[in-house]
């Protein structure tokens, strides 16, 4: 079982990456969960075909602590098996602790037991790691792999370069590893280019490019992913190489962050001051 958590700012297409990408590996018949970190609860929206889903701080704030697994799991788009955990009332406690919550709910229910076969769990975290509950995944081997979804603008590139901070601590006390950046276009100038010298940089490498497309939105729209909207649209063939490059990804790194004056030069050399 892989265990891959997506973080990237705010905004970024954390959740639509994921879930589209989701939809190309259960197209390669790869069993997946994923376990959303967001208190929008929007992770499996487009994989369940709406916001059906009660999430886990829910269920036990209404239930109490018998909770079985298929209160807070449900299944979506090619069996995919979703669950939210949700958030703290706005404006009281922790999210990150939501988070911890979850996981270890979801451990003690057997949820990723050798049983079940699993291939891959994704976990979609909320934006920058500013916290150790949002760093959960990372600790401990709940995720040992990151990607982090990034763009040519500078906050979402700046965000990248902290959550590989993140990363690099808890790398150098456990396992976890930076499988890559994946550009989710904003149509910046030179972004491929950009991305791909920040990576470099990073140690890392730009795991695919992902096109902006107003398809996605009108997916969204009908609460599906590209691929379960129109399969043979131009923007559900990227999604399905994205799947392929993650799941034929060999390179792990510890990333080596870069410096707020380094990055402004990336940036620069790109053209992106002038
Ligand atoms: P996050 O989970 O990082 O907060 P979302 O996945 O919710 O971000 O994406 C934010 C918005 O960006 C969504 O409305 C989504 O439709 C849009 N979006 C994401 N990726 C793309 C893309 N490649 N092309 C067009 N729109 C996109
Ligand atoms: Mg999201």
């Amino acid at each position: 079982m892989r265990k891959i958590a997506i973080y990237g700012k705010g905004g970024i297409g954390k959740s639509t990456t994921t879930q589209n990408t989701v939809a190309g590996l259960v197209e390669m018949d790869k069993k997946v969960m994923i376990v959303g970190c967001d208190p929008k609860s929007d992770s499996t929206r487009l994989i369940l075909g709406g916001l059906a889903q009660k999430t886990v701080l829910d269920t036990l704030r209404e239930e109490g602590d018998d909770v079985d697994l298929e209160d807070v799991m449900k299944i979506g788009f090619g069996n995919c098996r979703c669950v939210e955990s949700g958030g703290p009332e706005p404006g009281v406690g922790c999210a990150g602790r939501g988070i911890i919550t979850s996981i270890n709910l979801l451990e003690s229910l057997g949820a990723y037991d050798a049983s079940h076969q699993i291939d891959y769990v994704f976990y979609d975290v909320l934006g920058d790691v500013v916290c150790g509950g949002f760093a959960m995944p990372m600790r401990e081997g709940k995720a040992q792999e990151i990607y982090i979804v990034v763009s040519g603008e500078m906050m979402a590139m700046y965000a990248a370069n902290n959550i590989s901070k993140g990363i690099k601590k808890f790398a150098d006390l456990g396992g976890v590893r930076l499988g890559g950046l994946i550009c989710n276009s904003r149509k910046v100038d030179n972004e491929e280019a950009l991305i791909k010298a920040f990576a470099e940089e990073l140690g890392t490498q730009m795991i695919y490019f992902v096109p902006r497309d107003n398809i996605v939105q009108k997916a969204e729209i009908h609460k599906k992913t590209v691929i379960e909207y129109d399969p043979a649209a131009e923007q559900a063939q990227h999604y399905r190489n994205l799947a392929k490059a993650i799941d034929g990804n060999q390179m792990f790194v510890i990333p080596k962050p870069l410096s707020q004056e380094k990055l402004e030069q990336i940036l620069m050399d790109h053209g992106l001051f002038d």
